[in-house]
Formats: C-alpha cells, structure tokens, sequence
C-alpha cells in the first residue's frame, strides 16, 4: 500500500564495514528521529536535506528503555528528490549481523513497516520517478555477470529505450490530437496535420519501431543470454571447451570417457555474447544408468538451446558417433558452429567438416588457440556489430519486444486505413492501440496524455 512507511536494510546481509537501512514515506523523518539523534544536539526533524549527519542509533530494550547501540551517519532526502519520490531517510550504522537487525527492530518498532520485495522501485516507478523498462535495468544492474550486461543495464537505467519510445508515442499523440481537435472543434481556427502529413508520421513510426524491434536479437543475446548446449562424442574436448569459455576449471577434464555425467549450466561472456552454457555428457548410448540420466538432460537442454557447439577432433578421421551427430544436427533449427577441436594435433578432418557446417572454427581449448575465431562467429550470429549498447536504445526482454512489435502492428494497420482511402478519423482506434502498447514499455496511460496534449498544444481551453 502506498502511503505507510516503509523500511529494509539495502546492503546483503551478512557482516561488512557498514549496512544501510532504507525508511521511506511520508513518516520517514518522523519514525528516524525516534531511532537517530544526531550528537550536534539537534533532532533529525530539523535536518538539511541531502547532508549526511553524525549520530548515535538507538534501539529498544526488552524493557522498553531505549538506549544507544551504535554511531552512524544519517541522510534525508525530503520528496519528491529521492529515489522513491518519498521523503526518504538513509541510516548506515555499522555491518554487524545482529546489529543490523537490531537498528531494523528499532524503525519496525518507531513505527516503519518492512518493506516486500522490490517495493522501493515499485514505489519509484509508481511515484513517476522511472519507468518500467528503467525498473526492469535496475534489475539488471543487481543481477550483471558480465561487463556488457553492466553496460546495457545502465543504458536501460538512464532510460534509452523509453526516451526511444517517448518520441514515437509523441508523434503519435499528436496525430491522433490533431485528428480529434478536428472532429470535436470544426469551426475553430486550429494547426492540424494534413492526411499526407499523417501517412507520413505513421510511416517515420513505423521504420522506428521496426529498427527498435531489431535491436532485441543483441539485447536478448547480451542481456538474457543464449542457451548453449556443447556436444561431441566422448572425449573430443567439450569439457576442455566449456572451461576455456568460462575461464576456469568448471568442468572434469579427464582422459576417461564418459567422465562427465550430468549437466554443467553456466552463464558466461563470449565476447559480447552471453552464453548460458550447458555442458553436456554426450548424446551416445549407454548401459551406465547414472549415465544414461546425464544423457537424458542433454537431450532436453539440447531442444531447448538456441546455439549449439558441436565439438569434433580437428586432427583424427570422424568416427561413427560423429557421423550419427552430423546427421542429428542436420535437422536442427538452432544455430550450429562445429568446433573443430585439437588443432594442435593436426588439420587431417577440417576439409571434411566445413564441407558439412557453414560454421567451422578451429581451435586449441587445451591452449586457448583460435578461441577468438569463436567469439567473432558468435557474435556476427547472434549481434549486430552497428548497434552501441552504451548509447543506442537496445531492447533487452521479450516484454518490450512485445510491445514493441504490438506497437508496429498496431500502426501498420492504421496506415492501411489511409492507404485505402477511408476518412481519417478510422485510423484513431489503430493509433491509440500503437500508443497503448508503446506505454506498456515505461508503464504511462494514453488517455490522460492524449487530453493532456490536445489542451497544451492547441490552446482549446480557452
Ligand atoms: P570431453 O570428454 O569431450 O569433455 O573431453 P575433455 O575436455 O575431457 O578432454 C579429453 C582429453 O582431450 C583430455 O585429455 C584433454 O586434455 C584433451 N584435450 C582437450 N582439448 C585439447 C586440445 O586442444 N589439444 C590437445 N592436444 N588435447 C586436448
């Protein structure tokens, strides 16, 4: 509910320098100084805004006195400059386990409510302070294993992709203000836009929209991550493989077949690309029922993988087991690159692969050789090499590609509307779904905005 006051400790529990609690809502200042009294005499209700404030935190005893139990540093944020938009106070005490909770008991017992999960970026988001695809970055930014999912996610925070789309629903809205200024008010002397005028703006959002849509293949490569299944018969280097992408010993790397029985799953950087990487136990038959549960798995991580990294020996003649994966794959939707592997020991079998893959690398996992070869082939599948995830708006969930999509569709069918040569006003319902779904990206309401527009641009209400 909005309107209480609530209260979390912002850093992960466990023992450091110094914790931070959190106490947000119209009693913030009122509930902290109950917990925090500053040493310069003072009450923490007369405290400056945005200066940090040196202080002892008290915290109820069994019997109800409330003594001192550390020293810290108070900040007050008064609203709407905060993070959530509510007056705001930061407590940092020191990082002890059980004092951390003691100085929580303490705003619990002041009067605060602890706070859910996510419910200081819900109240952000609620409060106009981000939109939803800036909410959905601040995720991203807590979750990032890698340093371009970093990059993105702080691309998404600063708000890209709803700046992106603020400008399409902005031609958008003015549009279908004009269409309507002219349906409500036919005899006042207003600027509106001609019918080409219109086909044209429908036109520039939809090449925006299309191009928007387009930088989801990177986003979701970089930000969601590509499952990726390897296999390869027994002992060609998968293992070997794994671990070089993942940059340590994940995985078992012996000289017995079959060594590894389960599936490995992992998220790691291939160059821009994120790989969620599922190390397989092979796909050969097997009496070993431990075995036999690995292989199971790597069947259905292998149906469920969008990039498959087929490993074969670089330098011996394919066996049977080889021959029987080629044609496994051949079927197979998902991309594949075949990994040539044990270049080290020769080139014998690499005509004979690249006259099957479209994808070849050679490579050395044992080295390290020829890896970037990999990198280059997965990014050119899976990114585009134009797009910047540090200044470009880059969609970065299925969501957003929704409605974006949604958004494009939505248009495409108000310019047939026009196309065809039916009265202007028919294309509004097309237009306003365009919006709609162009607002589900930062969560705004079209209504509002399309009322709002009419009166500030036309000067109606006069
Ligand atoms: P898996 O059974 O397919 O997972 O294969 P492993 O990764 O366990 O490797 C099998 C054997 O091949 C091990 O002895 C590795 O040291 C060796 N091996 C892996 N990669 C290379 C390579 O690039 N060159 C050479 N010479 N040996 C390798």
């Amino acid at each position: 509910m909005l309107g209480d006051t609530i209260v979390a400790v912002s850093t992960p529990r466990g023992k450091g320098g110094v914790a931070l609690l959190r106490v947000s809502g119209a009693e913030a200042l009122e509930i902290a100084s109950r917990v925090f009294r500053p040493r310069n005499g003072k009450s923490l209700r007369d405290a400056t805004p945005r200066t940090a404030i040196y202080g002892e935190i008290l915290a109820p005893e069994e019997d109800g006195e409330w003594l001192s139990v550390d020293d810290g540093i108070a900040t007050y944020f008064a609203a709407p400059a905060s993070f959530t938009g509510e007056d705001t106070v930061e407590i940092c005490c020191h990082g002890g386990v059980l004092l951390t909770e003691t100085v929580l008991t303490a705003l619990l017992a002041a009067g605060a409510r602890a706070a859910e999960a996510g419910e200081f970026t819900r109240r952000a988001f609620l409060n106009g302070k981000l939109g939803l695809s800036a909410a959905e970055a601040l995720g991203s930014i807590l979750e990032a294993g890698t340093r371009e999912q970093l990059t993105l996610a702080h691309s998404g925070l600063c708000g890209r992709v709803e700046a992106r789309c603020a400008e399409i629903y902005d031609v958008l809205c003015n549009v279908l203000a004009s269409v309507y200024v002219k349906i409500d008010y036919p005899d006042e002397e207003l600027a509106d836009m001609s019918r080409e005028e219109i086909v044209e703006a429908l036109a520039s959002c939809e090449d925006a929209l299309m191009r928007l849509a387009k930088t989801y293949r990177t986003g979701h490569a970089i930000a969601e991550g590509i499952p990726t299944v390897i296999c390869g018969r027994p002992n060609v280097g998968k293992s070997s493989l794994y671990n070089r992408i993942v940059g340590r010993d994940a995985a078992i790397v012996t000289e017995i077949e079959g060594t590894t029985r389960d599936v490995l799953s992992e998220s790691a950087a291939l160059g821009r690309v994120t790989l969620r990487l599922f190390d397989t136990a092979g796909l050969h038959e097997t009496a070993d029922p431990v075995e036999r549960i690995g292989i199971d798995r790597a069947r259905r991580a292998l149906a469920d993988a969008e990039l498959i990294l087929a490993v074969f020996d670089a330098s011996r003649t394919p066996e049977a087991e080889d021959l029987e994966l080629i044609e496994t794959l051949s079927s197979e939707k998902s991309a594949v690159v075949a990994v040539l592997n044990k270049r080290d020991q020769g080139d014998g079998a690499v005509a004979f692969y690249r006259a099957r893959f479209a994808n070849v690398v050679t490579v050395s996992a044992a080295s390290g050789e020829g890896m970037e070869m990999l990198t280059d082939v997965v990014e050119r599948l899976f990114t585009d090499g134009a797009l910047d995830s540090r200044r470009d708006a880059v969609l970065t969930n299925a969501r957003q590609q929704a409605a974006v999509l949604s958004a494009r569709e939505a248009v495409l069918r108000a310019q047939k509307v026009l196309l065809e040569g039916y009265p202007i006003d028919l294309c509004c319902t097309d237009a306003e779904d365009a919006m709609r779904a162009l607002g589900e990206v930062d969560g705004r309401t079209v209504s509002e905005d399309i009322v709002g527009e009419i009166f500030s641009h036309f000067c109606v209400g006069k």
